[in-house]
Formats: structure tokens, C-alpha cells, sequence
């Protein structure tokens, strides 16, 4: 799994909407992958935060938001995300 494999999947791994072998492969990805790690710790708090003060349900409005914070922050590291 490469880094943006991740990030396209991190959004339903942490909306805990993904099947076994997925998950899987992404808790693998951030045993050895500290970017992704560090971006996974910061949108799990985001969305938190959020469930916390508002609903439970992640519109998809919100989700497209992260998504999109969560590329543009990627492309602003060197490292494997290009
Ligand atoms: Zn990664």
C-alpha cells in the first residue's frame, strides 16, 4: 500500500466502514509509515472534535474537506506521498 492508497482510504478506516483486509492493510501501513501516522492522529482528533459537538454522522460535505486538507498537506513533504 503506497501513501496515497492510504489516504484515499483513511476517511472510511477511521468511520470505521471498511472491511477486515482493508483495515489490515492500513494498521500495517502505519506501523512503518510516519507521515501517514501523524495525518491519521490529526483527522481522527478533526473528526472527534466534531462527533463530539455535532452529529455522529460525517456529512459528506465535511468528508471531501478533510480528504482535500489531508492531499494538500501530503504534497507539501517530501516523501513517498509523490
Ligand atoms: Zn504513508
Amino acid at each position: 500500500m503506497t501513501c496515497s492508497d492510504f489516504l484515499k482510504e483513511l476517511t472510511d478506516y477511521l468511520d470505521e466502514s471498511m472491511d477486515a483486509q482493508t483495515r489490515a492493510e492500513l494498521e500495517d501501513h502505519l506501523q512503518w509509515c510516519h507521515n501517514c501516522y501523524v495525518v491519521c492522529n490529526t483527522t481522527k482528533m478533526t473528526i472527534e472534535i466534531y462527533r463530539d459537538s455535532h452529529l455522529y454522522e460525517l456529512p459528506d460535505e465535511l468528508r471531501g474537506r478533510l480528504r482535500s486538507a489531508i492531499m494538500s498537506k501530503c504534497k507539501g513533504h517530501e516523501g513517498p506521498c509523490t
